[in-house]
């Protein structure tokens, strides 16, 4: 995909295609409230006959003049995942994806990780002789300091193996290797490439924001979970730390990026994986 002007976007699958029922996702997903929908008879975004949401687990690599920031690392292979067996121990061909892209990871730039969740940080690391290394040798990792502060202090005191102990084998080695870059606010990464704050989903959620002058896209992790979303802002996820602040934060920046003609690029839309946003008498809908 390309984006009008110096950025250039790729987009690279971990695991994607069917994924749970609705209601495993959005607990406002009903059978009957999902089944009103217009999504509903989206079959590139749910599978009537399997009952099931059709999602994607994918980076996005934006090239610019002068870096390639590889954004939300996915699930990555060989982690101790037991609560989701399609998460488990996997041995994907992810990176083996990344180079036949022409994107090696020993070429990223910058790692940003939206949110510090299991799946937005596995390919953080890899498994090197039964010790887990940072998988982008070369990159800086940016994340939220807001967002490491608050998974710190999670791990810290939950009682619970809290975010599938990613901490241990996805962000204590690249905090210990240096390469960690912790960002307040909306920092920005060069020129037309910032972050802005998102938060309710996680609190330090953030998108990466791309602005050539002429055109913008907005890379905005789980603010947006899956396209139904758009039509049911209202709709926040099991998995949002703060439902009520997800949906206000996710109904205002469709709102503010309505009829704009920006791309939006959230972390698990299947293909065609970006959206613009059109407002209609009953609210959004999007134009994929
Ligand atoms: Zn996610």
């Amino acid at each position: 995909m390309r984006v009008n002007g110096p950025f250039v976007i790729t987009r690279v699958v971990d695991l994607e295609g069917h994924f749970r029922a609705p209601q495993f996702l959005l607990p406002d997903a009903t059978p009957e409230a999902f089944g009103a929908t217009r999504t509903f008879r989206d079959p590139r975004f749910y599978d009537p006959e399997r009952g099931s949401l059709i999602m994607s687990f994918h980076s996005l690599i934006v090239q610019t003049e002068r870096s390639r920031i590889l954004v939300d690392t996915c699930v990555g292979n060989d982690k101790h995942r037991p609560m989701l067996p399609e998460w488990h121990l996997r041995k994907g061909s992810y990176l083996d994806d990344l180079a036949a892209a022409k994107l090696p990871a020993d070429s990223i730039t910058h790692v940003f990780c939206t949110h510090l969740h299991a799946d937005h940080i596995g390919w953080n690391t890899k498994l090197v002789n039964g010790k887990w290394v940072p998988t982008f040798p070369n990159a800086k990792y940016i994340m939220h300091r807001k967002e490491v502060e608050h998974w710190e202090h999670v791990r810290r005191t939950s009682t619970e193996p809290a975010n599938h102990r990613s901490w241990d084998d996805s962000l204590q080695p690249i905090l210990d290797s240096g390469q960690a870059l912790l960002v307040d606010g909306d920092h920005e990464i060069e020129p037309g490439v910032r972050l802005m704050c998102l938060p309710g989903h996680t609190p330090g959620n953030c998108a990466l924001c791309l602005d050539d002058g002429k055109q913008k896209a907005f890379l905005v992790g789980d603010t947006i979970h899956h396209p139904v979303q758009v039509e049911r802002p209202h709709w926040s996820s099991n998995f949002c730390w703060d439902k009520a602040q997800s949906a206000d934060t996710r109904a205002k920046f469709l709102g503010d990026v309505a009829d704009t003609g920006a791309w939006i690029i959230p972390a698990h839309f299947a293909p065609p994986s970006s959206v613009r946003i059109v407002s209609e008498a009953s609210g959004f809908w999007y134009e994929a």
